[in-house]
């Protein structure tokens, strides 16, 4: 019988909301981000003014390191954007974020509202089309600020068209649990002789909560774990002789040390949108359906990247095992961590019950049987063919399958089968 109860911990969830008189309202989803994307902690990587030495050096660097993605924000300036669109375009296509930096390079606290229209605003659209001259497909959400120099009005040109501002100066670590101002992200920048490689290499130690921090100096914050570092330089080059010039081969240290350290190592856009992400989906509400619950959220700002994966884990202590997590009419398939990536912008997903299905379901589906169409999954989604009822063919091999039931106004019911 397809409506024995094999798993009480759904049944007993569902007890619990009944007794306290919420079903039918509103709870958090018992539904969490994993913080960092799984990695201890996490780093961004940015480089500003489009300058030629970035454009010529950095290709060969990051093309040896598939898992390192940086950010450029680019300018406008002495025609820099025009003139290195080719080797940006590249490095876009290969993966690396590609974001705003004014055309002027300006002071924008200085600058007129008209004037902040063209060189925050309209600028992220003429970059995006200068750069898709060159075949790279940019979405523009990140800005910088020239000089780090913001205010409050500044900032309401820069969230008119992006999502997240860099700017800078000090330690340039984010919490996971705390929320930080999406205009103003602080940086740590690269600014020899001021800063050393010791130091750079320090701080991306910190970020992976490597060493001991029990004497950290208690004006800033307490290094409780692992956090975002977000890093700021500007020419890569051996010519020493440039201001604020960083070598190649200093830049592959730095890399070499945050791919130790198992840190997520990832653009501003990306690491800020899942970042971002998590303070809205981890507050979510759930709303109980007949066979399971339904989350839903709001996308926190116009310009977030079109597509931004989140990894969450599962409450199995609340829903336990059967459960199956589905978005847009698709079964996500559990990762090998247990961890499923669920693809925030689609602003919704559905939690299915699968061990068991209740009473008045179950005679529902008796007396439409011929209604219903049924579909046989492999436990990582995979669609294997159309079935008569809630069993497994003799002709599957052994295992745990997902059989999925489905007909016109009649809400889904998964269930997991054994055969
Ligand atoms: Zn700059």
């Amino acid at each position: 019988m397809y409506y024995k109860k094999k798993n009480m911990s759904w049944g007993f969830t569902l007890a619990c909301n009944l007794a306290l008189g919420i079903l039918g309202s509103s709870i958090a989803a018992p539904i969490k981000t994993v913080p960092w994307n799984g990695h201890i902690g996490a780093v961004s990587f940015t480089f500003d003014d489009a300058l030629e030495t970035q454009a010529l050096n950095m290709k060969p660097l990051l093309d040896a390191m598939p898992d390192v993605r940086v950010t450029f924000f680019l300018t406008g300036y002495q025609n820099r954007l025009i003139d290195n669109a080719a080797g940006f375009a590249a490095l876009a296509y290969a993966g690396n974020e590609i974001g705003n930096h004014t055309i002027t390079h300006w002071h924008l606290t200085l600058e007129s509202d008209n004037e902040l229209e063209e060189d925050v605003v309209k600028n992220a659209d003429f970059t995006e089309a200068v750069l898709a001259k060159h075949g790279a497909d940019v979405q523009i959400v990140s800005f910088a600020t020239p000089f780090c120099e913001n205010n409050a009005h500044v900032k309401t040109f820069i969230n008119k068209r992006h999502f997240i501002n860099r700017d800078c100066g000090l330690e340039g670590r984010n919490k996971w649990d705390t929320e930080p101002d999406w205009m103003g992200i602080d940086a740590k920048i690269w600014a020899p002789p001021g800063t050393t490689i010791n130091e750079m290499l320090s701080a991306l130690d910190t970020a992976a909560y490597i060493g001991n921090f029990d004497n950290t100096n208690p004006f800033v914050p307490q290094i409780t774990g692992g956090s975002w570092l977000v890093i700021l330089m500007h020419d890569v080059s051996e010519n020493l002789a440039i201001p604020y010039v960083i070598m190649p081969d200093q830049i592959k240290t730095l890399f070499e040390r945050a791919v130790r350290n198992k840190l997520w190592v990832a653009p501003l856009g990306t690491i800020g949108a899942y970042h971002r992400a998590h303070f809205i989906f981890d507050k979510a509400p759930m709303k109980k359906t007949e066979d399971g619950y339904s989350v839903k959220w709001d996308i926190p700002h116009k310009y977030m990247p079109k597509s931004v994966p989140l990894r969450v884990r599962i409450d199995t202590t609340q829903f336990g095992e059967n459960v199956t997590i589905e978005q847009d009419g698709k079964i996500i398939s559990p990762e090998n961590d247990g961890t499923y990536i669920i693809e925030f912008m689609s602003k919704s997903l559905i939690l299915r019950n699968t061990g068991e299905i209740s009473l008045p379901i179950a005679s529902r589906i008796k007396q439409n049987r011929k209604a219903y169409k049924f579909t046989l999954f492999d436990l990582k989604g995979k669609p294997l063919g159309i079935v008569n009822d809630f069993a497994v063919p003799e002709k599957f091999s052994k295992g745990i399958y997902i059989i999925r039931a489905e007909a016109e106004g009649m809400p889904t019911v998964t269930k997991k089968v054994a055969r």
